[in-house]
This record gives structure tokens, sequence and C-alpha cells, in this order.
């Protein structure tokens, strides 16, 4: 990572010749070296849980600290978030035995994350596809045997209805008391690691053993007899927000967030699946916004002019696993805080280069915003402001709660949520301007009275 670093820094002058930036150098270096430490390889993709995604949250404990900034929960810089993990499957608790010949969990079938947990035996019934027509005749109780692959003209004519989870259901309504979905794969699947259950009350496994859909097939049309049993025991892991107050003893609060976490090494989360294992470094994603926060907190901690606000600086966790950090959040607000007035999200700051412009969702929520970001200097980029809220980020939940939010973001790209994700790719010039902008759109937030919320703002 620190030799591609020299190359970026050459890289970086000439960007910042040719978009004629002014940043101030010290921003910069400051953004690089939070950068640097959190997309390296040592951090493991900073995945909730594990050693990296801990020391990520101790470096940034220590730097609201070293900023002489104080812990926003109670005594504390950290609140605890609880995370789903994979669910544990044992082969003593899970069987599928038809006839008398049972049938391999993991190397040939695997529940499914809309089973329940249960045990059933009973005479298999061959459902087809499971379409209305094909569950018309299915006898009650027994385990119901469907394809999970549609042909196209039977897809085309369920419509909504030729969702698996959709036929799932139906096959449960028509009095299924279990239900195998032949889902075969040539080659290794990919099991599901059932961070996410959905049970429908009943057991339901798929079997992605090519052999086995074929031999289970032919029993269920023969109506043999099969035992079903599953157990899916959901686990979760905690991981904290870690979070700073600038206390000027006033009555309301600017929250500034970035998510700090990430997806590791890609075993769920990445978009290139066949490299889970590799380093999911996350430099955009989110060490960009993380490194924006952080240098933020240095910036207004030293400002005097704040107005009648004081600043919370959070870093929340589990974004990638459902804005579970931000959500928790604002579910329980640290009393002292007062009202919060605005939130700023940065998530996605570190590819200004791609666009020169600088994108932010969430203009509507509050009446004055718009207006207000386009006074705000755009140093060698253009502001470019969205009405729509654009829910995937963790100024969503805030919305919702009816507090005015922005979320700066500088696009997606083709490394999003892949190992390629790395320093060498950011622009660092272009963070700093990014980080400039929201220093001064802070300082102008707290200056002016608190932005009306815009109830049409909610998402339906
Ligand atoms: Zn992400």
């Amino acid at each position: 990572m620190r030799t591609l670093f020299i190359a970026l820094g050459l890289a970086s002058i000439s960007a910042s010749a040719q978009l004629a930036r002014h940043v101030a150098p010290e921003v910069t270096e400051q953004l690089y070296l939070h950068e640097r430490f959190l997309s390296d390889d040592e951090l493991g993709g900073r995945l909730p849980g594990s050693e990296g995604g801990a020391a990520a949250a101790e470096y940034i404990q220590n730097t609201f600290r070293q900023l002489g900034l104080q812990p926003l929960f109670d005594e504390r810089f950290t609140q605890d978030v609880k995370i789903p993990d994979a669910a544990k499957v044992s082969p003593a608790t899970n069987a599928l035995v038809i006839g008398k010949d049972s049938v391999r969990l993991t190397a040939a079938y695997w529940p499914s994350s809309l089973s329940s947990n249960g045990n059933v035996a009973a005479k298999l019934a061959w459902a087809q596809y499971g379409t209305a027509a094909d569950l018309a005749a299915l006898p009650k109780g027994s385990i119901a045997v469907l394809v999970r692959d549609l042909p196209k003209d039977v897809a085309a004519k369920a419509g909504k209805a030729a969702g698996l989870s959709a036929r799932i259901a139906a096959a449960v309504k028509a009095g299924a008391s279990g239900i195998i979905v032949l889902a075969p794969v040539n080659g290794t699947p990919r099991l599901d690691l059932l961070r996410r259950t959905r049970p429908v009350g009943v057991p339901v496994v798929e079997v992605h053993d090519v052999k086995w859909a074929k031999r289970i097939a032919k029993s269920a049309k023969k109506g043999k007899t099969a035992n079903l049993a599953t157990e899916v025991i959901a686990q979760q892991i905690t991981a904290p927000n870690v979070g700073a107050w600038l206390d000027r003893g006033k009555p309301r609060t600017i929250v500034i967030g970035a998510h700090y976490d990430h997806v590791g090494l890609g075993a769920w989360g990445s978009r290139k699946p066949e490299l889970a294992g590799q380093v999911h470094n996350g430099a955009d994603d989110n060490a960009s916004g993380t490194s924006a926060l952080l240098t933020l907190a240095k910036i207004l901690a030293k400002v005097p002019s704040l107005g009648d606000a004081n600043l919370a600086f959070v870093a929340f966790t589990g974004e990638e696993s459902g804005l579970l950090g931000s959500k928790e959040f604002v579910e329980t607000i640290p009393a002292p805080l007062g009202r919060i007035s605005t939130m700023l999200n940065l998530d996605m700051v570190g590819r200004l280069n791609r666009s020169d412009s600088l994108r932010v969702y969430g203009t509507h929520s509050a009446t004055e915003f718009r207006q207000m970001l386009e006074t705000v200097p755009a140093d060698g980029f253009y502001w470019d402001l969205r009405d729509e809220v654009f829910g995937r980020s963790d100024h969503a939940p805030f919305i919702q709660k009816g507090i005015p939010a922005v979320f700066f973001f500088t696009g997606l790209h083709e490394d999003y949520h892949a190992p390629s994700d790395d320093l060498d790719k950011i622009d660092l010039e272009g963070m700093a301007a990014v980080t400039e902008a929201a220093a001064i759109f802070i300082q102008l937030l707290a200056n002016s009275a608190p932005p009306t919320f815009n109830p049409d703002s909610l998402e339906k």
C-alpha cells in the first residue's frame, strides 16, 4: 500500500494543478494519514466483530480523545450495536432422509433463509414449480418438492407470484408441512450464510447437488416418505459506534457522521464473490468518509464561531449490514445532545476526480439546504444537489426521524465493494476539497437558525 502511495502522490500533484484547487496542505496530510491507516490490509476490511474492525474503532476513539473532545455516550466514546453474523447450522440437528438414504448437509443441501426450525416426517409431493396450478392438488401435510428456476414462459405467466419466496409462501398456505427446493448447481455452490432469516413457519431446504435433485424429484413423484429436520441458530456480534462531542453548552447539536465498517474479506457483501478471501479495503467505502470525519473534528474543534450549536462526530458501525449503527443511534440519542438540528453524512467521498461534481442527496429534507449549499464555495468541483433521499446510507434513519440530513457522495465506481477499492485510487486533493466544503457548511449551519424539516422528503 505504501509503495502505491508514492505513485499517488505524484498523480495528485498533477490533478491539483489541473483543477486549480486551493486546499490547505495540512488537510490533505491529515486525510492521507487517516486513509492510510484505515484502508491498510492490516485492518482486514474493517469487518464488525473482527480484530481489524476493533482496531479501526480504537483508532477513531484515540483520535477523538487526542483532539480533546468529550465522550458522546455517557462517559464512553462507544455505543454497542448488535449485528447479525453467519448462523450456526449443525449436521447433528439438520437432516434430510429419503427412505433410508441420508442427504448430506453442506455437500448436497442447505437450509433456506426462509426456513423455520422444525422436524417433520411426511410423504413427499411433487409440486413442479410451485405455481398456483401446481399447488392446487398438493396433499395437506406433505413435504412439497419444487424446482427453483422457472422456464421463461411459466415465469411470465405467474407475474409477481413467480418469485421464490412468493411460491414458498403459497406452498405453506396450501398446507405443506415442509418444502424442498431443487436448485441444482454445477460446481461449488455458495451457501447462504443465513445472517438474516425470514422463517415461513415450516422447514425449507435447498438441494444444490445435481444427482440428489434428480433423485428427490423421482422420489416425490412416487410419494416416498421423508424426514426433514432443520435448526438454524442465529448468531450476532457486537461492534461499537464511536462518537465524540464538542459540548458548547448549547440547546442543539449538529451531527456529522460516517460509517467506518466495511465487508472484511467479502464472505458477504462483496460485488466480486469470486474474490472472497481477499481483503476488501474499502478505501473509498468508507475510509474516505471516516477520514473526512476525523479531519473535520480537528478543524472544527478549533473554530471559534460555531453559533448556538454543539457538534457531535459519530463513526457508525453496521452500515453494510443495513444501517444498523445509525438506526441504533437515532433510537437512543444521548439526552445531553439536546435537539439534533441537522445531520451531515459522508459516505464515499474519495473519488471526486471521477466527475468533478460533489453529489448531495437529501437537499429537500430541509427547506433551506439548497440555498445554503449554493453559498458554500466549491473548490474545483461543481455542486450536484439532489432532492431525493437515496436511502442506502446513514443519513436516511435521521430523515425518517424528522431530522434534516444531507449526504455527501462522489459516486459509484467499478471498485465499489470489490478488493480493488484501494488507497491508490483515492483522490486526496478532492477529498480535501470536500472536507473543506463540509467544514464551511457546518459553520454556516451553526450560525443560522435551525433548518426547517420538510416532511415531504420522507420516502414513502
Ligand atoms: Zn458499502
